[in-house]
C-alpha cells in the first residue's frame, strides 16, 4: 500500500448537500444473481451466454492491467498475473458449460455451483499457497458473475452498519446507495459522473451527505482512512487534519435540518410570476422533508422504491397503508403517486426482470404492467384509489411512448374504480390521472396526450437519456447526457410551447433532476414552465434560484 499521509482535497459534484465526517468504506462488487431453471431449448444460448461474460471478464481484466502504474506493489502485480492465468482455464468453463446442459440451469447458477466444487478442491489442499488459491477462484467467479448478471456494473459489498462509515465507490448504482441507506452511512463519495441516475436520485432521498464525480478517488482512499464529506461546496477531504475536522463539526451543527413544519411558501420570479415548488420522494418518510422545506406538495412518488427496498412488490393492502399514510402527512396538499417504474436497472429479485440485451429500451414501466403484469397494475391503482378518499391525489404512469399507452393506462384505472364500486370498497373520487413525459416519443406527440390526461410531467432523466442515446447510469458516455445540448433544449422547448398552444401550460411539471440543477432551472423558466418537482433537499437552493430569475 502507498504511503497514506497528509490531508488530500478532491474536487466533485454536490449530489445530496450536508456534511459528513467518518471514515472510508470502499465497496466492492459483490452481484445478486437469480438462480433460474432453463428449459433445453435455452441450453446454447446459455452457454453463448457464459462465453461472452468470460470473454467480458477477461476484457475488463486487460484494462485494469493496463491502468495498473509502475510503482504497483510487486505483490498486487503477482495476483494480477494468478488471475489472468485463471480465466484461461479452460476446463473450468467447460465444466460450467456442461453443468447448464446437464441440470438445465441458468449460467449464473451453474457458475456458482462450479466455482464452489473447485474452491473446496483447493481447501483441500494441505499446501497453503495452493489453499490461498481460493481466493483467486473467488475473484475470478465474482468477475464473471458481474458480467453475466450486469455487464459493467458493479453492486456494492456488504458493509456493516457503523455511523462513521463513509461509503466510497467507483460506481453509482441503486445497490450502492440502498445500502448506504440500510447501513446509515455517514456519506457517500463516488468518481462516478452518472448524477441523475437512479442511484443519485436514491442518495438525495436519504439526506446523506454525498459527493460525486470526484477523480482520483479510488486511487488516493483506503479503507480506514478519515474522510470528509463536504456536500456543499461538492468536496472530499481525505485524512483531514484536526483543524479541518473541527471546522467541519461546527459546520454540520450549523447545518442540521430545522424540524419544523414550515407554511407551504409558493415562489415567485424576481418579475412577480408565481412557480409551483414541489418535492420528489421515495418513501413516506420523505414527505417530512417536503413538509420542512415548506413545499407544495408531492410531485412524484416513486413508488417502485417501496419494492427495491423490500425485494418484492407490496401487497394490494400494504399499498393502501403506505400511500394513506403519506396522503395522510400532507394535509390536503398534491400527492402525485406514480405507479411502479420497474425494469431496467431497477429490477427487483424474485421478479422475472425481461430484462432482454436493452433492459432501457425493453419492458419498462407501464409497458412492463400493459404487456406483462397486467394485475399488478390493477392492484396499484385499486390501492391508490382506495387509499385517496381524501386528500388532492394524483396517479401518474411512468415510460409512456404512445398515445395508446396512455388510453390504456387511462382504462385500467377506469376498471379499477369500477372494480372498487362493485365490491363495494372505498374509491376516491377526485383522483387525477397524469402520464410522465419521458420518452421522446411522448413529447412529439404532446399535443394528441394532453386532451387524454389531467397533467403530464416531465421526466427529464429519462427524456435526456433517451434523446441523447446515452444510457443515464453509464459513466463511459456522461459527456452525451448533457442537459444543455441543442436537442434536449428544443425537445424541452417545443413541449411547453404544445402546452401553451392548448392553454394547458399549468398542467405541466418537470419533475426530472434538470428541475434541481440550479443552472437549469432559470433556463425552464424562459421556456415557460412554470411547476417544479424537485429533491426536498435541494428545495433552498432551487427556490432561491427561482426568486432571483427574471421570466420575461
Ligand atoms: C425521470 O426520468 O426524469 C424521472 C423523474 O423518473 P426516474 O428518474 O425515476 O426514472
Ligand atoms: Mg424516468
Amino acid at each position: 500500500m502507498p504511503e497514506v499521509i497528509g490531508e488530500l482535497v478532491l474536487s466533485g459534484e454536490v449530489v445530496c448537500p450536508g456534511i459528513g465526517i467518518g471514515r472510508v468504506c470502499l465497496l466492492e462488487p459483490a452481484p445478486v444473481f437469480e438462480k433460474g431453471q432453463i428449459g433445453p431449448e435455452e441450453v446454447l444460448s446459455e452457454q453463448q451466454r457464459y462465453t461472452s461474460a468470460v470473454e467480458l471478464a477477461r476484457h475488463h481484466l486487460r484494462e485494469h492491467i493496463r491502468a495498473i502504474h509502475d510503482d504497483t506493489p510487486q505483490h498486487a502485480q503477482v495476483i494480477v498475473e494468478v488471475h489472468k492465468a485463471m480465466f484461461r482455464d479452460e476446463a473450468f468453463h467447460d465444466a460450467v458449460r456442461k453443468r447448464i446442459a446437464s441440470d438445465l440451469k441458468n449460467a449464473e447458477w451453474a457458475l456458482e455451483e462450479e466455482g464452489c466444487v473447485l474452491m473446496s478442491q483447493f481447501e483441500m489442499m494441505r499446501d497453503p499457497f495452493i489453499q490461498a488459491r481460493v481466493e483467486d477462484v473467488r475473484d475470478m467467479v465474482t468477475s464473471i458473475m458481474k458480467a453475466l448478471v450486469h455487464p459493467g456494473q458493479n453492486t456494492a459489498r456488504e458493509c456493516g452498519r457503523h455511523p462513521e462509515n463513509v461509503l466510497v465507490s467507483a460506481h453509482l448504482h441503486p445497490s450502492a446507495a440502498l445500502l448506504a441507506q440500510r447501513s446509515g452511512a455517514a456519506g457517500f463519495v463516488t468518481t462516478s459522473q452518472a448524477i441523475s441516475s437512479h442511484a443519485a436520485i436514491l442518495l438525495k432521498g436519504s439526506g446523506i451527505p454525498s459527493v460525486a464525480g470526484v477523480a482520483r478517488l479510488m486511487d488516493e482512499a483506503h479503507d480506514g482512512d478519515r474522510i470528509v464529506v463536504d456536500g456543499h461546496d461538492g468536496l472530499a477531504i481525505l485524512r483531514p487534519e484536526p483543524w479541518t475536522i473541527e471546522r467541519y463539526r461546527e459546520e454540520k451543527r450549523c447545518f442540521s435540518i430545522v424540524n419544523e413544519v414550515r407554511e407551504p411558501r409558493g415562489c415567485r420570479t424576481a418579475d412577480g410570476v408565481p412557480v409551483e415548488l414541489l418535492g420528489n420522494v421515495g418513501n413516506p418518510d420523505q414527505a417530512d422533508l417536503v413538509l420542512q422545506k415548506g413545499l407544495e406538495g408531492i410531485g412524484l412518488f416513486r413508488t417502485e422504491f417501496m419494492a427495491l427496498e423490500r425485494n418484492q412488490v407490496p401487497t394490494e393492502d400494504e399499498q393502501v397503508e403506505i400511500y394513506a399514510q403519506i396522503i395522510r402527512k400532507m394535509e390536503g396538499r398534491r400527492v402525485v403517486i406514480r405507479t411502479f417504474d420497474l425494469g431496467a436497472d431497477k429490477e427487483v429479485a424474485g421478479i422475472y426482470a425481461y430484462s432482454g440485451r436493452n433492459p432501457a429500451m425493453g419492458l419498462r414501466g407501464i409497458r412492463r404492467h400493459l404487456l406483462r403484469e397486467r394485475e399488478e397494475l390493477q392492484q396499484q391503482l385499486r390501492a391508490i384509489l382506495r387509499a385517496a378518499t381524501d386528500g388532492n391525489v394524483g396517479v401518474m404512469i411512468p415510460m409512456v411512448t404512445t398515445v395508446a399507452d396512455v388510453v390504456a393506462a387511462r382504462k385500467a384505472l377506469s376498471k379499477a374504480r369500477e372494480d372498487l364500486l362493485r365490491w363495494g370498497l372505498p374509491c376516491g373520487e377526485n383522483v387525477r390521472f397524469g402520464v410522465m413525459i419521458e420518452t421522446p416519443a411522448a413529447a412529439l406527440v404532446i399535443h394528441r396526450i394532453l386532451p387524454e390526461v389531467d397533467f403530464v410531467s416531465l421526466g427529464t432523466n429519462d427524456l435526456l437519456q433517451y434523446t441523447m442515446a446515452a444510457d443515464r447510469d453509464n459513466e463511459d458516455v456522461v459527456p452525451y447526457s448533457d442537459p444543455d445540448s441543442e436537442a434536449f433544449l428544443w425537445l424541452l422547448e417545443f413541449v411547453i410551447n404544445e402546452a401553451s398552444d392548448a392553454l394547458r401550460a399549468h398542467d405541466v411539471t418537470v419533475c426530472g433532476e434538470v428541475a434541481s440543477r440550479k443552472h437549469m432551472v432559470p433556463k425552464l423558466i424562459k421556456m415557460g414552465y412554470l411547476s417544479f418537482s424537485v429533491s426536498p433537499v435541494m428545495a433552498d437552493e432551487i427556490r432561491d434560484v427561482i426568486a432571483s430569475t427574471e421570466q420575461g
